[in-house]
């Protein structure tokens, strides 16, 4: 007969604070998460490796059609573009555009991958300051949307298409005053200095632009709903003067990406999925203004939204095993996980929940999480009261699935597989777990350094 023993777990005399105490309770982990969209975490591990990033395609449609659904029953016109930098695996580009998805890019490594994805020209929004003359033509041939960043922007755009004939479709990125501090004012034309109504007007006055939009991105992860209905009168304004003072009607207000996902910022008292704001209720902003705003129904702008981390932070995990576990000089519990700061970017930003993947005593320890990295600042979570985590437990991070997948680095370790759970459960890479032969690829050892002395 096998019995399961308990496993022995030394007691330890805990420093109570008084004063603040956290409303739920000091524990912060109930349950084992033992399985992702039904796919057992240790199978996972087993199969692809630790650590691992997983991410649910039932998740990001179920985004994706939930954002859609809310703006479009209050707005007759939307058009959402997947924000690529956000997370720019083809699998997640793919699945945002079978649901109708245009891309947004900020690049031309990223135009050209939206291209590849099989996007139409048409229906890929170009912003970003850093557009070469090529990226410039190709756009405007392919027709696509060109988000003009500054003056210098403007005016190669107006030579290109003048030496060559082109006619791009273009809108420019308004910046503007929307009560956030610190502002955001370093993409774009300033609105309230009277620079986005000049670059309006030198559009307008070329006889090769087609001014058919105006864009704006006011921040990320914006907490205020009304900074949106700030973002979207002042654009509402533009187009109206537009539409007076030249005849011309603006075909799209395109109010860029920025809602924040349900992630804990840190600092926070309370959990992100209490205190953020939720998608309906930064519709209703952007709604509201542009249906009140007074268009005629038939000039009323399509409504264009490049919301990135909202749709795909939740569909993604991180799992990851233990290393080790040990004491500080000072008497806290550190655990060291195989992960850290080069893969999970966020952990800088955000308090990632983060829970043990295999059943636990009701024992519980504030401690420090910390990555394999050879570097200080390698922490993935500065403080967390977690069960006792020990050699071999593994571990689940949520809501990773925006700009990790993008902003990783090779640095001490590298990237780990990504494996995509279909609709139907099933697994699939979507990226390989780099290899030092894929790291060594585009090194060059010039002749006399090809041998050493040893
Ligand atoms: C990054 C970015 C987005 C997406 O922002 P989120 O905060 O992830 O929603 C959208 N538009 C532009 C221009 C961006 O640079």
């Amino acid at each position: 007969m096998t019995t399961n023993k308990l496993r022995y777990e030394r007691p330890v005399i805990q420093k109570m604070n008084t004063g603040l105490m956290n409303k739920f309770g000091t524990r912060t982990e109930y349950e084992p998460v033992t399985h992702i969209e039904g796919v057992p975490v240790k199978s996972l591990i087993e199969q692809y490796g630790s650590p691992l990033f997983v991410l649910s395609e039932k998740q990001i449609r179920r985004n994706y059609q939930n954002a859609t659904r809310i703006f479009s029953t209050r707005y007759p016109k939307v058009q959402f573009a997947w924000s690529y930098k956000t997370n720019y695996m083809n699998a997640v580009c793919q699945v945002f555009h079978q649901e109708g998805s245009w891309a947004e890019v900020v690049s031309g490594f990223e135009y050209e991958k939206a291209l590849n994805n099989g996007v139409p020209g048409n229906k890929i929004i170009f912003n970003g300051p850093d557009k070469t003359d090529a990226h410039l033509i190709a756009a405007s041939q392919n027709n696509s949307l060109i988000h003009i960043d500054h003056f210098d922007e403007l005016y190669s755009l107006i030579r290109l298409s003048e030496e060559l004939d082109l006619k791009p479709r273009v809108a420019i990125r308004v910046n503007m005053d929307t009560g956030i501090f610190p502002k955001w004012d370093r993409f774009g034309f300033n609105f309230e200095n009277g620079q986005a109504w000049t670059a309006i007007t030198r559009i307008l006055n070329s006889k090769h632009l087609d001014l058919v939009g105006l864009h704006c991105h006011i921040g990320t992860f914006m907490l205020s709903t009304e900074a949106y209905a700030m973002a979207a009168t002042k654009l509402c304004e533009l187009a109206w003067s537009i539409k007076e003072k030249f005849n011309k009607t603006i075909q799209y207000l395109d109010l860029g990406g920025g809602f924040p996902s349900t992630n804990t910022l840190k600092g926070s008292y309370l959990p992100g999925s209490d205190t953020v704001p939720s998608i309906d209720q930064f519709a209703d902003a952007i709604t509201d203004v542009i249906l009140g705003f007074g268009f005629k129904q038939e000039d009323l702008p399509l409504l264009i939204l490049e919301t990135g981390r909202a749709l795909i932070d939740d569909a993604g995990y991180l799992l990851g095993s233990v290393l080790a576990s040990k004491r500080l000089s000072d008497g806290r519990r550190a655990t060291i996980l195989d992960f850290g700061v080069n893969s999970l970017f966020t952990s800088f930003w955000y308090d990632h929940k983060i829970s043990p993947a295999q059943p636990f005593s009701q024992q519980t320890e504030e401690m420090v999480l910390y990555g394999p990295l050879c570097m200080n600042i390698d922490i993935v979570r500065e403080s967390i009261t977690m069960p006792i985590l020990e050699k071999g437990d593994q571990i689940v991070v949520h809501k990773v699935g925006a700009y990790n997948m993008t902003q990783w680095m090779q640095f001490i370790t590298l990237r780990p597989n990504i494996v995509l759970i279909d609709q139907e459960n099933n697994t699939h890479i979507i990226r390989k777990a780099e290899t030092l032969e894929y790291l060594e690829l585009n090194e060059r050892i010039p002749e006399h350094l090809q041998q050493n002395a040893l």
